[in-house]
């Protein structure tokens, strides 16, 4: 889990999650199939419009001639009819000569004659008017009257009152015999008839037909201007005039109420009236959407859009996994140090601001012993219900980290006092203390833990991470399952402890070290003396002779009681040598010495190196050695016993589970600790053990040592118990080799 940072880093987060070259890739090839579908739809539109100019021009062009032939064809008629009129010596029958065959048709509404006045004489409709017709505010009477010249006319589509039919009339004036005008001839055309030829066609929806009179009214209409007849043509928006190379035609592109059409428009020569076709082109945005190879384009998008996305999105899931691996520990599915390294300089970050967190790091204690004595399958299992434990302890929003091994964090977030982590590492330090059944394994850990709180002096994760570990440190030092905050003191606690482990380390080159011998006697000889404890020393410079106890803890846990324990072994072999033969010399053997591995080595070595027969070396070993079981500390030991090495067992009553190492492991020796010892006499029941321990031994075959004794008395007591070996300042002090020996002073300097 890493925390996010409300800054610019997000959107520069957000840009990289959706930049992406497969994306990047995409766009691109998308882009290109959109602009040759749209290369393509351009080209064919124009081979399109190229056809539908032809069309029109072709179809105009026949509509014109046929407007054309039928009006020429009336107004050979007219011409007729007049010439008959004038035949006739300017006096004809107007009714009569109406009525012969060859004026009106079907097509033809009715004929008609007007005299000079603008009254109605005679119409094919109504030969005999009722009454009188005046039509003289007919615009072709008026046209006639004032022209001068001899031309045909043709009205607008009127409602003829005799025929009360819609009609376009073609008229003619004719004169009296001295040329003044006398009338007009109608002939009223159904406008009609000049498109019948054209219906069919204007019958589809996108095409309309146009008869248009010299004032540009719609004089009559098919398809798109079937309703239109009588209004003013209009000429639409937008018009844009196009190539018609060279024609008699007028070819624009225009906007016809939201409609993109082409409209070709001729004049009919010698004709008042021009004719127009219409070509309405399909609607732009339908054809964009609905165009196949915008379809196709679209369809082609889509998959590789599907395709990228589904490919970037495997990527990003793999990226998110790997991710999810890299940040969390595969075996507990907490997130793992990498994680808590960026959580805890987020969380700083965040912190700046204000609030604060408590840093936890929390350290099994055992895990090592539990691992070496159950296997790591159980070792697994035990860091997985710590896990469970450790989320299961604290709130949400608080992150539970393993840091590796047994070692885990929590980052405590929102706390206002050092009181609020006390409780949280008090609970977690209990429910770790309660027994953990791994597959029908009880197993007892606990933790300690160490708390490091966030503020003015600890405000960067590796100041809060030594902080947190300097508390740890002392919280184990304390004896472990249980907690410690960090403090001022603390850290200088440590302070002089590190200087003290360092100046160990440099103790044995510096010579500093020192062994004293105390005697051990035959209580039941005299107080022989029949051998003696190696007891190390430091001289430090400033603080004088140092006991082991003051020194020892810390030499193991830097590791420096493996050189220390290796010279005191060496320097009391070389020491006893030279001493009788019945003499043996004990060394203390530290658990650190045994599980390093090499002791048998070191043994063998320095028994080598100053000749003192095996026999008279004795180790000691206390139960914090065999306590874990490990069988490279049995291996040694049996090593030990067969060089001829005896093995006793220190301080024995104060461990755990005595009874069981004096099984397991090869002891020659116990030595009952002092804390017995010392009140023989007083407590009946350290007499009781004493005795217990002593008899047992002798069940063992074992020998016994008396630890401590420091009257007469004890020693008495002792002896008559049956311990035959004792050891205490009753005898002797630990002292140094020339103290004891003064006389062999000058042997060992040697
Ligand atoms: P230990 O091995 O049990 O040694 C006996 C301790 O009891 C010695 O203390 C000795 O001086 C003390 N002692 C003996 N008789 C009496 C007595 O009558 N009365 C009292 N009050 N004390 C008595 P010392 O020398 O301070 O050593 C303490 C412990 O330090 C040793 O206990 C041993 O565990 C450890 N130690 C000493 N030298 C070495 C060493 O070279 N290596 C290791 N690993 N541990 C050592
Ligand atoms: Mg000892
Ligand atoms: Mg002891």
């Amino acid at each position: 889990m890493v925390f996010q940072h409300p800054s610019a880093r997000k959107h520069k987060l957000a840009l990289k999650k959706y930049w992406h070259p497969t994306l990047v890739f995409g766009s691109l090839l998308v882009m290109l199939i959109w602009y040759a579908a749209n290369a393509k739809v351009v080209s064919e539109q124009k081979v399109a419009e190229d056809d539908a100019i032809s069309d029109l021009v072709n179809y105009s062009l026949l509509f014109k001639e046929d407007v054309l032939r039928r009006s020429l064809d009336l107004d050979r008629v007219l011409h007729f009819v007049r010439r008959s009129y004038e035949r006739s010596g300017y006096h004809a029958d107007w009714r009569a000569l109406l009525a012969e065959e060859f004026t009106a048709n079907a097509g033809t509404v009715q004929f008609a004659v007007i005299d000079r006045d603008g009254i109605m004489v005679t119409s094919t409709a109504l030969p005999v008017p009722a009454g009188k017709i005046d039509l003289s505010d007919r615009e072709h009477y008026k046209y006639h009257r004032d022209a001068i010249s001899d031309t045909v006319h043709v009205s607008k589509p009127v409602l003829g009152r005799a025929s009360n039919r819609w009609s376009i009339q073609y008229t003619r004036k004719f004169t009296d015999r001295a040329g003044h005008f006398a009338g007009v001839i109608v002939a009223s055309l159904d406008p009609e008839l000049l498109l019948a030829s054209y219906r069919r066609l204007a019958s589809q929806p996108r095409i309309g037909f146009a008869l248009l009179g010299e004032d540009l009214t719609i004089k009559a209409g098919a398809g798109l201007f079937a309703s239109q007849v009588g209004s003013q043509w209009n000429d639409g928006n937008d018009k844009r005039v196009l190539q018609t190379k060279g024609r008699d035609v007028d070819v624009s592109d225009r906007d016809f109420g939201g409609w993109r059409s082409l409209v070709a428009v001729r004049g009919v020569p010698g004709l008042p009236m021009s004719v127009a076709m219409t070509l309405r082109l399909a609607d732009n945005t339908a054809s964009l959407v609905w165009n196949e190879y915008y379809l196709g384009a679209s369809v082609l998008s889509l998959a590789i859009y599907l395709a990228v996305f589904g490919s970037h999105r495997r990527q990003r899931r793999h990226v998110t996994h790997m991710t999810r691996l890299a940040h969390s520990d595969t075996l507990t599915k907490l997130p793992n140090r990498l994680s808590f390294q960026q959580t805890i300089k987020a969380l700083i970050n965040e912190n700046s601001c204000g609030g604060r967190f408590a840093l936890h790091l929390i350290d099994l204690d055992h895990f090592k012993a539990v691992n070496d004595t159950h296997g790591h399958p159980v070792g697994d299992e035990l860091l997985r219900k710590v896990a469970e434990r450790l989320k299961a302890s604290v709130r949400v929003g608080d992150i539970v980290f393993r840091l590796g091994g047994d070692e885990f964090a929590l980052l405590q977030i929102g706390i206002t006092s050092i009181e609020d982590a006390e409780v949280v590492a008090q609970r977690i330090c209990q429910v770790l203390a309660n027994p953990f059944d791994l597959s029908g394994i009880q197993v007892f850990v606990g933790a300690s833990i160490g708390i490091a709180i966030l503020d003015d002096e600890l405000c960067s994760a590796p100041s809060l991470l030594k902080a947190a570990d300097i508390a740890l440190y002392r919280a184990k030092d304390m004896g472990r399952g249980t907690h410690c905050p960090y403090s001022k003191d603390i850290s200088d606690e440590l302070q002089a402890r590190r200087e003290l482990e360092r100046e160990i380390r440099s103790a044995t080159a510096k010579r500093q070290i020192e062994v004293h011998y105390q005697p051990k006697v035959d209580l039941t000889d005299g107080n022989r003396i029949v051998g003696y404890e190696a007891l190390v020393r430091w001289r430090h410079p400033e603080r004088g002779l140092v006991p082991p106890i003051d020194f020892i803890q810390v030499a193991e846990e830097s590791g420096s009681i493996v050189a220390i324990g290796a010279w005191v072994l060496e320097q009391a072999c070389a020491d006893f040598v030279h001493r009788p033969d019945d003499q043996t010399v004990a060394v203390n053997c530290s658990a650190i010495q045994l599980s390093h591995g090499n002791f048998l080595e070191t043994v063998t070595q320095v028994l080598s190196r100053t000749s003192l027969p095996a026999r008279r070396l004795e180790i000691e070993i206390t139960e914090t050695a065999l306590m874990s079981q490990d069988a490279s500390v049995l291996g040694q030991l049996e090593g030990l016993r067969q060089l001829g090495v005896r093995i006793a067992m220190d301080d024995f009553g104060t461990g755990y589970s005595s009874l069981g190492y004096l099984e397991r492991y090869p002891i020659d020796c116990i030595k009952i600790d002092r804390s017995f010892v010392s009140k023989l006499g007083e407590e009946p029941r350290a007499a009781a053990i004493t005795r217990i321990i002593i008899s047992l031994a002798a069940e063992l075959k074992i020998c016994v040592v008396a630890e401590g004794i420091e009257s007469r008395s004890q020693a008495d007591l002792l002896a008559a118990m049956g311990c035959r070996i004792g050891q205490g300042y009753l005898f002797g002090r630990p002292a140094l080799p020339c103290e004891l020996w003064p006389k062999e002073q000058h042997r060992r300097s040697a």
